[in-house]
């Protein structure tokens, strides 16, 4: 068997800085919380929960006077907010690249339409959106453009301005990008800031060209991971043998033949431990 690691594996750069600030914080031994799960893998969060993490849904369940870890995502202004007025300590684990797209969306917020192109259900729209005026949107597929094209109707302003979740395929963020421009016509000024992060975007194209090299295709991150599901949806339809597993126990169900070539991936959030697991399971077992 032959087995190809993509050079993208692992935590990229914003997930790294958290989960290692995540560490150091807990090794300090006091009572610290994270509002929603700090990356979207299990192994990483079970990892910092045996370290102590708490991590909880709702920010009323964090108890004043301890300390909030802001996971990579970011999270919601008013939570933040909230926090701060209990005297809980905000430890910002928010990646740079985010805080970016907030202070990018802050300095138009007056003068245009916002609109965010991404999941409606992710933490990190979610979180950017909280930073806009009512004026803006998450414009997630084609079905919701019409609502998004009634609201900017409804707006004061001549400027639409759309970024991007971090996270978001370009392709589908170009077409919905596109399709808005389209519809606004000369009516609007309509300004598209694609703000889909360099890691992302060097993942998917490695993890593209590397499912044309390979008859089976390894996807290895957590099953809610938006990046993940990403590099799935890619590279299944150029690799028919694609597999999405979170560990290695996912593997034992599949069956591979000693002649595969073997290609691997990972989502953003995804330790670099996993693969190596993986690796070793997939030669012990085939070579
Ligand atoms: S994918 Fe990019 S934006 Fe998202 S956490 Fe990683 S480095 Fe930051």
């Amino acid at each position: 068997m032959e087995i190809i690691c993509s050079e993208y594996c692992g935590f990229c750069r914003g997930v790294n800085y958290s989960v290692n600030k995540a560490l150091e914080v807990l090794h300090n031994n006091e009572k610290i919380y994270c509002l929603g799960q700090i990356v979207h893998n299990e192994w990483v969060i079970k990892k910092l929960e045996e370290e102590g993490l708490i991590i909880v849904d709702n920010i009323d369940e964090v108890e004043s006077n301890s300390k909030l870890i802001i996971r990579a995502h970011g999270e919601r202004k008013e939570v933040i907010e909230s926090a701060l007025k209990r005297n809980i300590e905000v430890i910002d684990l928010t990646c740079g690249k985010i805080k970016i797209i907030i202070n990018k969306i802050k300095k138009e917020k007056d003068n245009s339409y916002i609109i965010i192109i991404g999941k409606k259900n992710h933490p990190e729209p979610i979180g950017l959106l909280s930073y806009a005026s009512k004026y803006s949107s998450i414009l997630e597929s084609d079905s919701n453009i019409d609502d998004v094209y009634k609201k900017i109707k409804d707006n004061p302003y001549k400027r639409v301005y759309i970024v991007s979740q971090t996270t978001f395929g370009e392709k589908r963020f170009d077409e919905l990008a596109d399709q808005i421009k389209e519809k606004l016509n000369d009516d609007y000024e309509a300004v598209i800031d694609k703000t889909i992060c360099d890691a992302t975007d060097k993942r998917q194209k490695d993890a593209l060209e590397l499912s044309k090299q390979v008859n089976k295709m390894i996807v290895i991150g957590g099953k809610k991971s938006s990046n993940t599901l990403e590099l799935y949806k890619l590279v299944k339809d150029r690799c028919e043998g694609s597999y999405l597993i979170q560990d290695v126990n996912d593997l034992k169900d599949i069956t591979f033949k000693k002649e595969d070539r073997v290609g691997i991936i990972t989502g953003a959030s995804t330790h670099i431990n996993n693969v190596d697991e993986i690796v070793k399971y997939l030669k012990d077992t085939y070579e």
